[in-house]
């Protein structure tokens, strides 16, 4: 016990943080686990998932629009038709049809895969992990936008990486501001593994990363031989009708790209992948397997029995209108209500707005009185690693109906307003 003193003082600092007090085990936790906190705002969520309470708070997918007729009987075919596959253990790296039609979905962002090079994961959640898992040991440095995708911070964290962020503006990251990140990291001494970014429709900034920044970043970490994780969970939900080019499109060697279902189909099935230069695919299969042995077959065919029977394009064109109608609301909202020093990102796909409120102003220290006045949104230090966003908030708008959209708008401006009186 005495022999590490510090590592006990962390352990008992995250039992502290994380109310665990009781927890008898609480020495006996593997250092990896003292960056697992709960977060502070958990305990509020509870609260907020009341009907009365209108939520900004949460991603969810909009599944109220998929046809679920179609899902059902596509289900119910897939047991009489492929029982015996679709009920078995798989391969690794995932079924190989899926690993074809993979390729085919990323197509529109310029990308031309090799089915060999996907890898199917649990949602591509497991995909970070696993990318984190391979690479990363305690202490070396992951460069992340700032603000950055909460999920992913908390991988990081737990293999314990240290998080440098780099700042972004309304047309994404900023190349200088990777070049100043680069510098002091080297200067420091310290190992860069990997950038990790979300290039389209941001999770939380709502922002994307215009072409030209995208061809500076790739030649930046290029010219310093850094990999790129890029997070494209939504390039296929741009409001126009338009997918931006992929950097992976342009560079298959420097580029793990990862995709998802959860907001083109459904997160339910959790089906995701990584497309990986081929070096790095063997151990990413090997990490895959010793966490999961394979991804679920029968997810995976239910996906791909969707993907080569229903017009899945339509599907994701209309999950554009519906997210479309809702961020319509909500800026239309923000712009008649929010009171003058607020500013907000104007997204042109995807699910959120980074609201960023005038200097003085706590959104953590706010949110109970939000909740009181039944509206809820994320405080914009989760999306942090060093306790930055202090003054910013996400609110997502694919759940809620227009009409709640412009409802909770509405309180909040109410709170927003008492606490600039306070
Ligand atoms: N990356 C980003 C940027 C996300 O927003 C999400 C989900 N909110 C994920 C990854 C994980 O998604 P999933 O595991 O459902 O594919």
């Amino acid at each position: 016990m005495g022999q590490y003193p510090d590592a006990n003082r962390r352990i008992t600092d995250a039992a502290a943080s994380t109310g665990s007090r009781l927890d008898s085990y609480v020495d006996r936790y593997a250092t990896r686990t003292h960056g697992m906190t709960a977060s502070e705002v958990r305990s509020l969520f509870s609260v907020a998932s009341r009907p009365e309470v209108v939520s900004l708070a949460g991603g969810m997918p909009n599944i109220s629009g998929l046809p679920m007729d179609v899902v059902g009987s596509l289900i119910s075919n897939l047991i009489g038709k492929r029982g015996m596959t679709a009920l078995q253990y798989g391969s690794g790296q995932g079924d190989p049809t899926l690993r074809e039609q993979i390729c085919e979905v990323m197509k529109p962002t310029g990308i031309n895969g090799h089915p060999d090079d996907v890898t199917v994961t649990v949602g591509s959640q497991q995909a970070l992990d696993l990318i984190t898992r391979i690479f990363i040991d305690p202490g070396d440095v992951i460069l992340a936008e700032a603000p950055s995708y909460v999920g992913a911070l908390s991988t990081f964290r737990s293999y314990q990486a240290d998080v440098v962020h780099m700042e972004m503006d309304d047309d994404g990251l900023i190349p200088e501001r990777v070049l100043d990140a680069i510098a002091t990291t080297k200067a420091a001494g310290r190992r860069i593994k990997f950038l990790y970014t979300i290039p389209n429709y941001h999770n939380p900034a709502g922002v994307t990363l215009t072409a030209e920044r995208r061809a500076r970043i790739l030649r930046i970490c290029q010219d310093h031989d850094i990999l790129i994780v890029e997070d494209d969970p939504y390039g296929l939900l741009g409001f126009d009708g338009h997918v931006p080019r992929a950097m992976r499109a342009d560079d298959a060697e420097r580029v793990v790209y990862l995709g998802s279902f959860s907001k083109t189909f459904a997160p339910g099935f959790r089906v995701g992948w990584a497309l990986a230069p081929h070096a790095v695919r063997e151990k990413l299969v090997l990490a895959a397997e010793s966490s999961v042995l394979c991804p679920p077959a029968f997810s995976q065919l239910a996906v791909s029995e969707y993907l080569a029977a229903h017009d899945w394009r339509g599907q994701v064109k209309s999950f554009q209108e519906l997210y479309l109608e809702r961020r319509d609301a909500m800026l239309d909202a923000l712009s008649g209500l929010m009171p003058e020093g607020a500013r907000w990102t104007r997204p042109n796909g995807g699910f959120y707005v980074w609201l960023t409120l005038p200097p003085g102003l706590d959104t953590k220290a706010m949110l109970p009185r939000a909740v009181t006045s039944r509206v809820a949104y994320v405080p914009g230090t989760a999306f942090y690693a060093d306790g930055f966003g202090s003054r910013s908030m996400r609110l997502s708008y694919c759940y809620p109906t227009p009409e709640r959209i412009r409802e909770g708008v509405r309180r909040l401006a109410q709170v927003i307003e008492q606490e600039m009186e306070l």
